[in-house]
């Protein structure tokens, strides 16, 4: 027996996790548990340019980088008690030439990975490479289900290539006998789409995936592009989840109907983002380590910028009003 591997799962981890579940009820400024949940930025580039997304203005000040498999593990073992990450932020993640390895790295140490990927490079070698690593979940994005609406949207994909890719991941999967990923396509539910939620459902049922997510939209940075609370009302009455057609398992998410006026965020408590250069950001919705940065994790360990003042007076801030990068934030009030 690895004693200390079973002290750490047997007293450790629970430890951490019901401290850190205190937490997140009672907002402390310092947290003296570390997060079960991290989101690394596995490349900051894109080989799309999106209308919704400010990848222009987040990277022009910032160097090319991909994260390698040992900067990859460093961020790691900062963070003992992760049980699941996102290799995902700002960035085509599928266009870092590591993106399995790093899988399989987190993979090693019991940790459950997802990808959300534009698609457009998911080709049968990445796509086996990344099931074969253990990769849990993929979710591709796919926002029109109408060619020219989407390629209008997804500037530099094309429909057709997107969604055989789509159809062959699921298919590969099956060829492999794996049980995993599970593999979803995520709609960002914006005016110029909207109209288009059941045709949506019915293309990801006949692509063959798990499920369909609707997310919605930061306006802080597609301002113009959000749905106004008409047009979200409409779709409550659309009657999705009744279509008889749809196969039995496949699941609708409308996560962007689904907010609560109670419940806020507590990413600062008890999750972190890291960029790929290390930069240590509240979130997934703030990954500009300019506007926000608490700390790199290539100069300094993460039990120095957890709780420094930077990251305290955050949480403050949150907690007791609204900080500026949270204004607009569609994940303000979600469930965590
Ligand atoms: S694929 Fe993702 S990261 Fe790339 S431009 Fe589109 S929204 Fe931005
Ligand atoms: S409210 Fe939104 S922007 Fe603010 S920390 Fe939470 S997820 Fe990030």
């Amino acid at each position: 027996m690895n004693f200390p591997r079973y002290l750490k799962e047997r007293f450790f981890r629970p430890r951490n996790a019901r401290i850190l579940s205190e937490a997140a009820a009672r907002l402390p400024e310092r947290v003296a548990a570390a997060p079960t949940y991290l989101q690394v930025e596995a490349t900051n580039r894109c080989n799309l340019r999106c209308v919704m997304c400010p990848i222009e203005d987040l990277t022009r000040a910032r160097r090319k980088k991909r994260l390698s498999v040992e900067e990859f593990a460093h961020i790691l073992n900062e963070f003992p008690y992760i049980e699941s990450l996102h290799l995902q932020g700002i960035g085509e993640p599928l266009t870092n030439p590591h993106i399995a390895e790093l899988v399989a790295c987190a993979k090693t140490r019991g940790i459950g990975t997802g990808v959300i990927t534009n698609g457009t490079v998911l080709d049968r070698e990445a796509g086996e490479a990344l099931i074969r690593a253990g990769l849990s979940n993929a979710i591709v994005s796919l926002d029109s289900a109408d060619a020219d609406n989407y390629q209008a949207i997804r500037k530099g994909a094309d429909f057709q290539e997107v969604t055989d890719n789509i159809r062959k991941f699921v298919l590969l999967r099956q060829d492999l006998d794996s049980p995993t990923p599970s593999i979803g396509i995520m709609m960002v539910a914006m005016n110029n789409n909207v109209h288009e939620l059941r045709e949506m459902v019915r293309l990801a049922n006949d692509l063959g995936v798990d499920f369909l997510t609707v997310k919605g939209l930061n306006p802080a940075v597609a301002p113009g592009l959000e749905l106004n609370p008409s047009q979200q009302q409409a779709n409550e009455t659309l009657g999705l989840l009744a279509d008889p057609a749809l196969r039995p398992g496949f699941q609708v998410q409308l996560a962007y109907l689904e907010r609560s006026p109670v419940v806020r965020c507590r990413w600062p408590w008890t999750r972190a983002y890291v960029t790929a250069e290390g930069d240590v950001t509240p979130c997934c919705n703030c990954p500009d380590a300019r506007q926000v940065s608490f700390g790199n994790l290539f100069d300094r360990p993460m039990r120095e910028i957890w709780n420094n003042e930077a990251y305290r007076a955050f949480r403050r801030e949150l907690r007791d009003g609204m900080p500026d990068v949270c204004r607009h934030c569609p994940d303000w009030h979600q469930p965590m």
